[in-house]
Formats: structure tokens, C-alpha cells, sequence
């Protein structure tokens, strides 16, 4: 996943690895400011944990405490470190995975954070989910001033006869 200001990359094997992405079957999604960025490193990461065959421990034990970080982080218990820790994971599970499933795996993990830092930050720091996704993180209140006249309030309801 990259942002925006690398939307002029050259869609060939070479140049989007390079921006940290990978080419997979050659779809393209984009995706705008009501994406939230950890919600989509969460969505990839469960599809790739539960492809893993099981074989390599990091594969099958990392991809797996990755993806409760990212839960943790988008129902609003994200902790300070959280950041760091992901990124560890994510380079001993590249590092050890005998195929590419493992060796992909954390990739949009990986670019989120390198990308979309900020939005990990207001996550775990403020408890904030920007693009409004993330349900435990949102609050609601009621602008009474703006609030539209209500319809058949109990005074002006009359009994029937
Ligand atoms: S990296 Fe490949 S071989 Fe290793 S556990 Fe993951 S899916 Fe299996």
C-alpha cells in the first residue's frame, strides 16, 4: 500500500516493490481518506494468517500476534511500543518464512506504518480513528442547537377520542 503522492508510480514489478507494495495477481484498489489504514493492514493480515500452512513458526505464531496487535489497536487499546513491536514482527517474519505467503505476509502492515504512521499514532496515542472506522473508537453527541425540530412531541400529541 502507498499513498497518494506516489500515485505516478510505474505500475511494473520493479517500482511498486520498490515503494514496499507488491504486485500480487495485478489488481489495484484505491482507496481514499474513509479507508482506515490499520482497518486494511488488519483485513490482509487475517487473510494471509489464516492461509498459513503452519510450517514456520513465524509464519504461524507471528502473523498471529500481529493481527491481535492490529485488533488491539483498532478497539482502542493500542499501547505505546505497539508500533515497534510490529515492525520487529514483521522483519523475523520475512526474515524466517520459507515462501512467499510468510515472506509478503506483513507487507501492509509494514507500508501502513511507514506510510500512515499518523494514523497509527491517533490510534494507540489518542484514540482516535480518523477515517471514523473504527467503531470503538468513535463518540457521538447530539448538537441541540442544530438538532432538527422533532415531529409529534408529547405536547403536541392529542388523544383520540
Ligand atoms: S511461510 Fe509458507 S511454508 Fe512457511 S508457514 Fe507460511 S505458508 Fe507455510
Amino acid at each position: 500500500m502507498y499513498p497518494e503522492y506516489l500515485a505516478d508510480t510505474i505500475v511494473d514489478y520493479d517500482s511498486v516493490n520498490a515503494t514496499g507494495a507488491i504486485m500480487g495477481s495485478g489488481g489495484m484498489v484505491i482507496m481514499d481518506e474513509t479507508t482506515c489504514m490499520i482497518d486494511v493492514a488488519k483485513f490482509f493480515l487475517d487473510f494471509t494468517q489464516k492461509e498459513s500452512c503452519g510450517k514456520c513458526t513465524f509464519c504461524r505464531i507471528g502473523t498471529k500476534r500481529m493481527l491481535e496487535i492490529l485488533i488491539r489497536i483498532t478497539e482502542g487499546e493500542g499501547r505505546d511500543g505497539d508500533i515497534e513491536l510490529l515492525e520487529e514482527l514483521a522483519y523475523q517474519i520475512k526474515d524466517t518464512s520459507l515462501c512467499g505467503l510468510g515472506q509478503t505476509a506483513p507487507n501492509p502492515v509494514l507500508t501502513t506504518i511507514r506510510y500512515f504512521r499518523d494514523e497509527y499514532e491517533a490510534h494507540i496515542y489518542h484514540k482516535k480513528c480518523p477515517a471514523k472506522v473504527c467503531k470503538k473508537l468513535l463518540t457521538y453527541e447530539v448538537d441541540e442547537k442544530n438538532a432538527p425540530d422533532v415531529p409529534f412531541a408529547p405536547e403536541t400529541v392529542r388523544p383520540k377520542p
